[in-house]
């Protein structure tokens, strides 16, 4: 039982790392990808194991594209946005933020919040079209 904790522990630690270094949101088909170069043999069935643990324990956050799969990145990061490719289906993180806050609400009503969702092709899928 100690041995399979240890193995927890260290693919559990692989994928914090996998999150470390992202540079946009991952899916779990592309956590475990990253994951493997780290700890061979690791399965998919560990990486969804290991995101659910990582969001109660608030280490990342998911990011909700309407129409595609949940993605995941690190919590706490500055704000910003999101831009999703239409050919690739890869999303990528935006820096700043497009929204003035200067839209109208209804009388009495207060913004909390938002989410800015940018839709395109990445440079990657743009000639492939
Ligand atoms: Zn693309
Ligand atoms: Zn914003």
């Amino acid at each position: 039982m100690a041995a399979g904790v240890q193995r927890n522990t260290k693919q559990r630690r692989a994928i914090q790392e996998v999150f470390r270094a992202a540079e946009r949101p991952l899916s779990p088909e592309e956590i475990l990808e990253r994951a493997r170069v780290h700890v061979k043999g690791i399965g998919q069935a560990t990486v969804y194991r290991s995101i659910a643990g990582l969001l109660s324990d608030q280490f990342i956050v998911p990011v909700d594209i309407p129409g595609h799969p949940s993605r995941y990145e690190l919590a706490g990061l500055k704000h910003h946005h999101h831009f999703a490719c239409m050919g690739c289906g890869r999303v990528f993180e935006l820096e700043g933020c497009p929204y003035n806050g200067e839209t109208d609400v209804p009388r009495g009503f207060t913004v909390t919040g938002h989410e800015v969702i940018l839709y395109g092709r990445c440079d990657h899928c743009q000639g492939a079209a």
